[in-house]
């Protein structure tokens, strides 16, 4: 939107809780990534589900990056200070007749077929209109069409939008804009050019791409990181009540994060500025497995006797 302004990257956590491992490989990784590039790296507060977000959190995960010894440049943005904006954008896809309106409640979709993210693909019964009795919830995003691209480490990615997605809400019957809406937006705002993030938010990539193409927006190059996992197979996330990282020595965890990230294993001491002429030597995009895990723990159990 604003035009090309370079190499940038971008961390966008959601302050729904303090910072945990998942989180934080995300941020280790699109940080060394931007910089590797020669780039900025931005931080923005995903705080746009307010419902969701808690009071002191946003500050928390600040305050723990600034002790890792992350450097973002210029002001963090906060999304919530954005509706203005984000109405704008809406209002610019009401002209084009790219949303409608949807008076459908949860308990109606049930039953819907699961899109390939396991959300319940709208089955488009307010799309030609309301029918009558219904009275406008939310509005959402006419869907059509496929999308493909070329994730720099999950390799080629197809989505076919309607069937594995279907028209996804961009304005919430809360009256919050929904995340897919707030990220593109902020993106294009913020000329991000190279989105390295969870492979969680993979399945979102693609009806992403489509509203940056109806909004003749620029599309970043995307990486998507493997997810962390826990024993059982679950996502690490404040959810499964995933350990927070340690603000007081965030070093183990980030330790760790390398590792995870197909980084060779530091020694077992490496902090400070140490880690992190030690992380920009070793970073390599290429070398980022695709495959969920579990994490590796920092320091090997000594072996029993
Ligand atoms: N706010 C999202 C999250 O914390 C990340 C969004 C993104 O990186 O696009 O899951």
């Amino acid at each position: 939107m604003n035009g090309p302004i370079g190499p940038v990257g971008r961390f966008a956590p959601s302050p729904t809780g303090p910072l945990h491992f998942g989180s934080l490989v995300a941020a280790l990784g699109s940080y060394l990534e931007a910089r590797a590039r020669g780039g900025l790296w931005l931080v923005r507060m995903e705080d746009v589900d307010r419902p969701r977000c808690k009071p002191g959190h946003a500050d928390a995960i600040l305050r723990l990056l600034e002790a890792a010894g992350f450097e973002w440049d210029g002001p963090v943005m906060v999304q919530s200070t954005r509706s203005a904006r984000y109405a704008e954008i809406l209002e610019r896809l009401k002209a084009m007749d790219a949303v409608y309106p949807c008076g459908c409640t949860r308990a109606e979709l049930d039953g819907a077929a699961e899109g390939s993210d396991g959300a319940p693909v709208y089955p488009g019964t307010c799309r030609n209109g309301l029918p009558p009795g219904k009275t406008a919830r939310a509005w959402r995003l006419r869907m059509a069409g496929s999308i493909d691209f070329d994730d720099l480490v999950q390799g080629p990615q197809h989505q076919d939008l309607p069937r594995e997605v279907g028209d996804c809400v961009l304005l919430r019957a809360d009256g919050y804009f929904a995340y897919q809406l707030a990220v593109v937006v902020d993106d294009a705002h913020q000329g991000v050019d190279h989105v390295v993030r969870g492979a969680d938010l993979i399945h979102s990539t693609a009806r992403q791409i489509y509203l940056q193409r109806l909004l003749g927006w620029q599309t970043p190059q995307y990486a998507h990181l493997p997810v962390a996992v826990d024993a059982d197979g679950q996502k690490l996330s404040k959810q499964t009540h995933a350990a927070p990282v340690d603000a007081r020595d965030p070093w183990p965890a980030l330790r760790a994060a390398a590792v995870f990230l197909g980084m060779p294993a530091p020694e077992c001491h490496l902090a400070g500025t140490d880690f992190w002429q030690w992380a920009h030597v070793y970073w390599n995009l290429a070398g980022v497995p695709r495959a969920m895990r579990l994490p590796a723990p920092d320091t090997p159990p000594a072996a029993s006797v």
